[in-house]
């Protein structure tokens, strides 16, 4: 006789994916078991305090914003917020520019005194038109930017960037990527304008021990998933890790562009740069940004904790790479899921999506909400 499901759903992954998918189902009534290979939860916005006692991100600052008051909502369930706006700036030539470019970026890059009506025509005079199919928008990374702001800029701020954080040239990468980054004709600084910005006020580790502080749910960090072990534990499989890993890499593997984090304290040091993230464009410079956790998180010490990202193509799997190639591998590892009725993939990773926190939250109170009416 075979044995039976021990619980009802089997969630693999606690980051915001399967954290969420966890909480909804559990909340619904069923047993759910979570596992996670790291020996933490949180996925990639854990947070934990550092040998100096400074809240650092171990896998690179993460900046909760959204406009979908739903969102802020349900995770007000599980934290309180400090409200928090985040700023950019790029070092190019030993001086410090406004990142996403606005006035003062263009004053102090060409020199010149501007307002909103001399920005908007020196911006129209540097725009280049790209080659652009019958619906008009811009086909590459590369055409976003040079049809917002020209050949200067783009040099400047998002060439070298780019292709040291994607490993690829801007017009080897759909038009999403650097379409995140908007052009202003004002001087507001702040990289995100979302209605809701902040962070968690005790962190996101402790947001994710709420999240998952439930009496049906139940965490084994430092475990892999293994389908010999763990198929059979459960009526329904939750996958938020990487897709093509999920069948074995069948079709071959998808690409995700990996960081290596370095993590460094500086004692006796008030502040390490004058805004929360400083971007290095230059293509001789082997990091990309870097960012100092006291301006997000609002904490005071004499020293202050700083974080140095290092692009890797292999490594953990941070970043989907949206492009005509790996879309088209990807939708192969999508046919096979849309197959699927006893598993349900969601998350960063497994949707081969570029998502911010928000929008992987989206997802899962989507698709939690598919399953639990599926079930009912
Ligand atoms: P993940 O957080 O990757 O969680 C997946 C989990 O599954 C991992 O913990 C992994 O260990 C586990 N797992 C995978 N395979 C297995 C397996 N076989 N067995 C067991 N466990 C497994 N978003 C924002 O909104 N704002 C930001 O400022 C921001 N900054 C970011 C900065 C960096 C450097 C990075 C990399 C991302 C950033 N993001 C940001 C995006 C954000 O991290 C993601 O949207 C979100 O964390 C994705 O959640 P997830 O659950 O889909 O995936
Ligand atoms: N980008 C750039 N220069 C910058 C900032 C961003 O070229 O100063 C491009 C780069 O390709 C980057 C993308 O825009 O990967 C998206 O930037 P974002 O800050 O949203 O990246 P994330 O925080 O997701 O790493």
């Amino acid at each position: 006789m075979p044995v039976p499901p021990l619980v009802d759903a089997l969630v693999v992954g606690a980051g915001f994916a399967g954290a969420v998918m966890a909480e909804r189902l559990a909340s619904a009534g069923r047993t759910v078991l979570v596992i996670d290979r790291r020996e933490h939860i949180g996925g990639n916005a854990f947070d934990e305090r550092d040998a100096h006692g400074l809240t650092v991100h171990r896998y690179g600052p993460h900046i909760f914003h959204t406009n979908a008051p739903e969102i802020v909502a349900y995770l007000s369930r599980f934290t309180a917020w400090r409200p928090y706006e985040h700023r950019v700036r790029a070092e190019h030539r030993g001086m410090l520019f406004p990142i996403p470019v606005n006035l003062e970026t263009l004053e102090r890059f060409f020199g010149l005194t501007l307002d909103a009506a001399s920005g908007a025509q020196l911006l129209a005079r540097l725009r280049v038109p790209t080659r652009t199919p019958s619906d008009g928008k811009p086909r590459t990374s590369r055409d976003v930017v040079l049809e917002a702001i020209g050949p200067e800029l783009y040099e400047a701020f998002f060439r070298g960037y780019t292709r040291k954080q994607w490993g690829r040239d801007p017009d080897q990468l759909d038009a999403q990527v650097t379409a995140r980054i908007p052009v202003r004709t004002d001087r507001d600084d702040r990289y995100f304008t979302d209605r809701h910005q902040a962070m968690p006020a005790e962190g996101y580790a402790a947001m994710f021990r709420r999240v998952l502080d439930h009496p049906r749910i139940r965490v084994e960090t430092a475990t892999a998933y293994d389908p010999h072990r763990h198929r059979a534990m459960a009526r329904h499989l939750v996958w938020s890790g990487p897709i093509d890993e999920f069948y074995g890499h069948r079709f071959g593997r998808l690409p995700y562009r990996s960081l290596r984090f370095e993590h460094s304290h500086i004692g006796g040091t008030e502040r390490f740069q004058p805004i929360g993230t400083v971007n290095h464009p230059d293509e001789a410079v082997p990091f990309t940004r870097v960012t100092e956790f006291k301006h997000l998180t609002g904490e005071t010490a004499a020293g202050t904790s700083i974080v140095r990202e290092f692009p890797l193509s292999e490594g953990d799997p941070y970043y989907p790479i949206p492009a005509p190639d790996t879309r088209e591998l990807y939708l192969r590892y999508q046919a096979l899921a849309d197959a699927e009725t006893d598993t349900t993939f969601v998350g960063r990773l497994a949707q081969y999506r570029y998502f911010n926190m928000d929008q992987v939250v989206a997802a899962a109170l989507t698709r939690a909400g598919q399953l639990v009416g599926a079930d009912a």
